[in-house]
């Protein structure tokens, strides 16, 4: 039972589409008071330092399934109907239930028996822990994982319950991740959103793969933000040629890796009261790095290559964790004479348009560089000379203003203060001078991407 001992080092977490949970609110928050129950399935996300069950698929209570009174209960037939359904997809059995008051919520010794019972039903068919899950009056959720382990039942409160959709709404478990304490550092900060939504930003853990110019003034900003919790991913050192563009990198720093340096960065510049990162210098292909981006409650995308960005593509939909992405496209033509420069930024959940649907990677492009030719001399040089692969002109402006662009569409994911909380596609054209918005993109009806919200996993 690999995950017993996966469990005893993991902390937990739960994930659910926002367009679940609307259906999910429906049928739970009763315009009567009364508390309901129902039966949902989930996929294991794993990953380094924590587990998420990927809520998926509502299995809706019919006639006779349960029973409305004081508290709701469930019969024995729509356990037994989620149990085939569930097996059938290879899913976790979770249990969902609604309580008449606000806040985050604990369990009644009713709440308690029924959740111990039907984690044993549940694991002798799926093989895989049972997810309880409450939701009060006012939507907040909490949730709680129940497993084996050295032959007891175990049951473990998770972290926080994330709904991830248009917007990332995060119901923190406070005596897991108390908020940070107001500081006199942050109080410009502070001011802008209020102390409540300052509470939930600062408490996200945010991933940032690659830490060029671009993702090292995302980290820069963030840090000074008050953010407390971050992820590096980045397995390249700094070159003299970075020089011109990297926060926190001076001449000192050439041979040193950029995960190293960028952590140091962000411990001198952050406001937090107890800043943790967590990094790696592995690429995103390789294990280590994958899972450490799914430990990740958002994360920012600034490769410069297509592999890594379809990979992020597949966490934000399978996985259910926002990705915001940005890139710079340059282009000379005769005479080095500027063509164009233009940085476009969008962010990428479940009801928006994909990377890959966005054009922001060429999937034959990511077979390229699996084959290692994007690194190959000798391939680049048979490429024209203002080919995009090659493109290796910049100037720290125009990061910097992307890096920026990026944190704006932070904003809008997670603070309440922006409307509307989509900016679609943005792009900066530097020769023009202007900033655009598009939001004629859409998925394509058989993109791949759809297909697999809320289904964890792995890509190839
Ligand atoms: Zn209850
Ligand atoms: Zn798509």
């Amino acid at each position: 039972m690999e995950y017993s001992k996966i469990f005893d080092r993991k902390s937990f977490s739960t994930v659910i589409p926002e367009s679940v949970n609307d259906d999910l609110k429906k049928v739970l928050i009763r315009e009567d008071g009364q508390e309901d129950l129902l039966f949902a399935l989930w996929a294991p996300s794993i990953g380094e330092n924590r587990y998420t069950a990927v809520i998926n698929e509502i299995i809706f209570p019919e006639d006779g399934d349960r029973n409305i009174h004081g508290n709701a209960s469930y019969n024995y037939q729509y356990l037994l109907r989620v149990c085939k359904i569930a097996l059938k997809k290879g899913m976790g059995i979770a249990l969902l239930h609604s309580h008449p008051y606000p806040g985050w919520q604990n369990m009644s010794f009713d709440d308690i028996n029924t959740e111990n019972k039907t984690f044993i039903n549940a694991f002798s068919t799926t093989e895989l822990p049972f997810v309880g899950l409450t939701v009060g009056n006012d939507g907040y959720w909490s949730s709680r994982v129940w497993y084996y382990h050295k032959e007891e039942i175990q049951m473990k409160w998770s972290n926080s319950v994330r709904i991830s959709g248009d917007r990332l709404q995060v119901y923190f478990n406070d005596n897991l991740i108390p908020p940070d304490k107001p500081s006199k550092k942050t109080i410009r900060t502070v001011n802008v959103w209020g102390e409540e939504t300052h509470k939930n930003i600062s408490r996200l853990r945010i991933g940032i793969v690659g830490l060029g110019s671009v993702g090292s003034v995302v980290a820069e900003m963030l840090a000074r933000m008050g953010i407390s919790s971050f992820t590096l991913i980045d397995y390249d050192t700094i070159k003299e040629h970075n020089l011109d563009r990297l926060a926190g990198a001076f001449k000192t720093d050439i041979g040193s890796l950029k995960v190293d340096v960028i952590r140091e960065h962000i411990l001198k510049a952050g406001t937090s009261n107890k800043i943790t990162v967590d990094i790696s210098d592995k690429k995103l292909n390789e294990e280590e790095a994958y899972r450490k981006a799914l430990d990740c409650d958002i994360v920012f995308s600034c490769v410069d290559k297509p592999w890594g960005r379809y990979i992020l593509n597949h966490i934000a939909f399978s996985h259910l964790i926002p990705i915001i992405d940005g890139g710079i496209l340059i282009e000379f033509g005769d005479k080095r004479k500027l063509n164009f420069a233009d940085w476009t930024v969008h962010t990428i959940s479940p009801g928006k348009p994909c990377l890959q649907c966005l054009n922001a990677f060429n999937i034959s492009d990511v077979e390229l560089e699996k084959d290692g030719l994007l690194e190959d001399p000798e391939y680049l040089s048979g490429l024209p000379d203002n080919h995009y692969l090659k493109s290796r002109e910049n100037i720290s402006p125009f990061s910097y203003n992307l890096a920026s662009l990026e944190v704006l569409h932070f904003m809008a994911l997670v603070a309440n203060v922006v409307d509307p909380s989509n900016y679609g596609e943005q792009k900066f054209r530097f020769k023009h001078g202007f900033l655009s918005r598009n939001f004629d993109i859409n998925c394509d009806s058989n993109c791949d991407y759809l297909l697999n919200i809320g289904m964890a996993g792995s890509v190839n």
